[in-house]
């Protein structure tokens, strides 16, 4: 069995290189041709277009930016549609609007493909462990045959339910894991500027009911002033984007994911839009005029 495999990045790269090590049969594309070289130098072969992808590859494995990216490659020139036949599975793991993908799997459905919308969270580092957690929308039996693949990507394989639940649980993710560094970085500004170590305040915390795992993620690296990304702040600008766009589809107002929204857009105009998300907490230094590190 051949798996394709699109997108290469930061998160994409590391995945395929899992496949390759549990030896499966890789083809590979991205646009960025440095990227496909390390993939090709761990054994994988490279496609020249995305239709030699779907042409050659039973499973099409996807891990793309955000929708627009995700349309192009399926349904655009030379793409996913173009190449491929029926039986076939398209999987894609990008986080994008659930509608998207709920359209993509139609698209593919009149050539007889099944789809899964399979977002993974984790970042980086579980890319690279193999421990990703996927959330995944789509038919049962699909699922099943494809199980075992993902399974070498991730540490928890969950199916949530039809195609585009994988994207909702996505942006409920996302929706948490901002809120959830804007109260660690506004609880540690405070602490900071009221004269309390916040290294201490995090070893005295960390095990309460504010204990989180974005907490031990982020607080150490937050501590450096370390902001290389890990996840920019410009993809999670995406994610909030699609949080908001969904929910005022389906008639949810959120408002605290608003206004973490618009920090993030401040930070951008700062030109933070390439840094971790962690660095979220720079708004809230430059406000304070403080800055939260290991003393
Ligand atoms: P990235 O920008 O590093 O990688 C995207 C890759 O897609 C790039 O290599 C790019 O060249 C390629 N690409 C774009 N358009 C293409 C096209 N038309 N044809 C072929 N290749 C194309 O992004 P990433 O950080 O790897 O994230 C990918 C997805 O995973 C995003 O939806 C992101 O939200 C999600 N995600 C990222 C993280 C993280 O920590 N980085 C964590 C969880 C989920």
């Amino acid at each position: 069995m051949k798996i394709g495999f699109i997108g290469l990045g930061i998160m994409g790269k590391p995945m395929a290189l899992n496949l390759k090590k549990a030896v499966y049969d890789l083809l590979v594309f991205d646009i960025v041709k440095s990227s496909v070289k390390v993939l090709t130098d761990a054994g994988a072969e490279a496609a020249d277009s995305i239709k030699e992808v779907a042409e050659k590859a039973d499973i099409i494995l996807t891990m793309l930016p955000n929708s627009p990216h995700v349309k192009t490659v399926i349904a655009g020139e030379n793409g996913v549609l173009e190449g491929i036949s029926s039986g076939k599975i398209v999987i894609d793991m990008s986080s994008i609007a659930p509608g998207v993908s709920q359209e993509m799997s139609k698209l593919l459905q009149e050539k007889g493909v099944a789809f899964l919308d399979a977002p993974v969270s984790g970042g980086e580092p579980k890319a690279v462990d193999g421990t990703l957690a996927f959330m995944v929308g789509g038919p049962e039996e699909t699922f099943k045959k494809v199980e075992e693949i993902l399974n070498v990507m991730g540490g928890s394989v969950t199916l949530v339910g039809d195609v585009g639940s994988g994207n909702v649980t996505k942006l409920a993710n996302q929706i948490i894991v901002a809120l959830n560094i804007a109260a660690v970085s506004e609880a540690m500004v405070l602490a900071t500027k009221a004269g309390v170590d916040p290294e201490a305040v995090f070893n005295a915390i960390k095990g309460g009911l504010a204990g989180s795992t974005v907490l031990n993620a982020k607080m150490p690296l937050i501590l450096e002033g370390n902001f290389k990304p890990g996840f920019r702040i410009e993809l999670h600008i995406k994610d909030l984007m699609n949080a908001l766009e969904t929910a005022h589809d389906v008639g949810v107002p959120i408002p605290l994911t608003s206004s973490v929204m618009e920090i993030m857009q401040a930070l951008k105009v700062k030109g933070h839009e390439k840094d971790d998300h962690g660095g979220i907490i720079q708004f809230y230094e430059s406000m304070a005029d403080v800055k939260v590190r290991r003393k």
